[in-house]
């Protein structure tokens, strides 16, 4: 493919199509890798009002640095994988550097990512393989094996790499990107509408790309206790790698009996059923716990599956 034509008509499509997201008004390497975090797992139309709000609340890498570990994972409840808000304190606490290189030694930073930030906030030619490009670019080049292997991640950064411009690489790199969120999209792809139709090699775009055979989905159990002693609640912060520092309904190692409530949720290639049981206010606490006026629970960051567990219980014996 001639690249020099492609990218002109991207180009022109973009100025005239692209959307007006907040993100896409700044060159401030926070604020952008604030947002390539956010976007990492979750829905644009999610993540516009949870990153107008954090920009708010942390302007800057050193307002971040600064604040609590508590109240940025309060400032992250909802959109889950908290470990995402974690590497972004303590990347603000380590400082954003001006390159690709450097940015992927930040805790959570990875290729995709640092290259993200350096091309949006410092226009370095760097190729960006998010979802969106990743399937713009196999269909274009009508790549037909698994897009998620060594092989086919080295074919498509190369693929990258030859359309990429010299100047200009973060407009060229969100045309890309917005190529695939508005036009090239997953399942029907509107190729009557693209403007790089007459470069695109697809023979059957829908069904592209391919990737490995996925891993099995697992289902598994988790057994909590609402104790409650008159209008406290007990909750308990978790030390475990995804949900520390989070508060959540305390363990409990033996279920028995019919729970007081059931939820279902979606957690990587697990379908967690979550079982609450109701128990008599213990004497003592083990250490971790704490009683928490139900008043003030909304002030203790909890992952989304406990919180709207804990609303249900309320509601179950409150009302
Ligand atoms: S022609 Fe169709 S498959 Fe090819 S890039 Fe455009 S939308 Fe995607």
């Amino acid at each position: 493919m001639n690249p020099a034509p492609f990218r002109e008509r991207l180009a022109a499509w973009f100025d005239a199509n692209a959307r007006d997201l907040p993100w896409r008004r700044t060159r401030d390497p926070y604020a952008i890798l604030v947002s390539e975090m956010m976007l990492q797992q979750t829905q644009v139309a999610t993540v516009i009002d949870y990153y107008l709000r954090w920009m708010e609340r942390f302007p800057t890498a050193a307002a971040l640095a600064n604040a609590d570990v508590s109240e940025v994972l309060h400032a992250w409840q909802g959109l889950g994988y908290y470990s995402r808000a974690r590497n972004l304190h303590a990347a603000a606490k380590l400082g954003l550097a001006g390159n690709a290189e450097a940015l992927e030694r930040l805790p959570g930073v990875g290729s995709y990512t640092a290259a993200a930030v350096a091309t949006f906030a410092f226009d370095e030619s760097a190729p960006v393989l998010d979802a969106n490009i990743i399937r713009v670019l196999a269909r274009l080049f009508d790549y037909s094996a698994p897009v998620d292997t060594a092989a086919g991640r080295a074919f498509l950064r190369a693929r990258a790499l030859e359309l990429l411009p010299a100047k200009n690489a973060g407009r060229h790199n969100a045309a890309l990107m917005e190529l695939g969120a508005l036009v090239c999209v997953p399942r029907k792809p509107r190729c009557a509408l693209c403007p790089v139709r007459p470069f695109c090699a697809a023979r059957e775009p829908g069904k592209l790309p391919l990737k490995k055979p996925r891993r099995a989905i697992l289902r598994v159990e988790q057994n909590c206790v609402y104790a409650r002693r008159g209008d406290e609640i007990l909750l308990e912060q978790q030390t475990g790698r995804r949900w520390r520092g989070l508060w959540c309904l305390p363990a409990l190692p033996n279920p028995a009996g019919a729970p007081l409530a059931e939820l279902k949720y979606p957690i990587t290639h697990h379908i967690v059923t979550l079982r609450v049981h109701r128990r008599a206010a213990p004497a003592e606490i083990q250490p971790g716990q704490l009683w928490v006026p139900k008043s003030r629970a909304g002030e203790f960051p909890m992952p989304s599956p406990h919180r709207k567990a804990l609303a249900r219980l309320l509601e179950l014996t409150d009302s």
